[in-house]
């Protein structure tokens, strides 16, 4: 049986909040629309609809742009909320510098939204991820930025991983062979480790890197020289550890593989 709405039904359904996002997705919808997946301040990943947002002559247009840091107006909509105004408060431009950092800036975003759910607020995760495109766009070590960023976020989530002694055992790590675990969630000495990480070995330094990436809570890159082969080892294990995490390859993760091998082609020519 029906009835007529009542004022207050007819006012909550009209609501508009004012919200600050990060657009972390977008995808095109309909004739001119786009549908966008925002990380926001107060009420988490949301996905919006930005009407018209293709149209060259469409007020929102940069506003909505990917990875932009806005100040928005959205109507909740019966299924999904409108952005009515869009206004920038951060562009970060250096993000869209080199197609390295658009790659960066991709798998940080590709990570935010694969690991959080809709609509659970989280302040920490949002200025994470603020912290993260600022330093991405001033810096030119966006890998150490990504580490670390990787590193936080995983605390954050719930998926600190050990770093300081054997998830089997206990044991406190000495100087020597140590092992990396994903499924396990962290280091192991070298008696679990041969057991229950066979090939898994990581180097001390690595270790140390990770260490250091995850105890200081900054994203920017540290005063220490950390070198290529460290990176390495660092980022593969941090890659495991997330497409566990995950269950899957991180999609941007890949593609900035190739991308970073293309390069090496390139410069490897010369
Ligand atoms: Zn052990």
């Amino acid at each position: 049986m029906k009835r007529a709405a009542s004022a207050g039904e007819i006012m909550r359904s009209e609501r508009v909040y004012r919200t600050e996002a990060v657009v972390l997705r977008r995808a095109d919808f309909g004739e001119a629309d786009r549908l966008l997946t925002l990380f926001t301040v107060d009420r988490g990943k949301i996905r919006v609809l930005a009407k018209g947002a293709r149209r060259a002559k469409s007020r929102l247009g940069g506003n909505v742009e990917l990875y932009v840091h806005s100040s928005m107006l959205i109507a909740q909509g019966r299924n999904l909320d409108i952005v009515t105004q869009s206004e920038t408060i951060h562009s970060f431009i250096g993000l869209r510098e080199s197609l390295l950092q658009i790659a960066q800036a991709s798998y940080v975003a590709e990570l935010m939204d694969a690991l959080t759910a809709e609509r659970a607020p989280d302040y920490p995760l949002f200025d994470l991820l603020l912290r993260t495109f600022a330093a991405l766009a001033e810096t030119s070590d966006a890998e150490l930025v990504s580490r670390s960023y990787e590193l936080l976020l995983l605390d954050r989530l719930g998926y600190r991983p050990e770093l300081r002694r054997c998830v089997h055992c206990r044991e406190s790590l000495t100087p020597g062979r140590i092992f990396f675990s994903a499924p396990l969630g962290g280091t192991l000495c070298p008696t679990c480790g041969e057991t229950r990480a066979p090939g898994m070995s990581i180097s001390v330094d690595a270790v140390k890197a990770l260490r250091l990436l995850l105890e200081r809570e900054s994203v920017l890159p540290p005063a220490v020289k950390i070198g290529a082969g460290v990176r390495r080892e660092a980022e593969h294990a941090l890659r495991r550890y997330v497409t566990y995490v995950l269950e899957r390859e991180p999609r941007s993760g890949q593609f900035l593989d190739s991308l970073r091998h293309e390069l090496l082609q390139v410069t490897g020519d010369r």
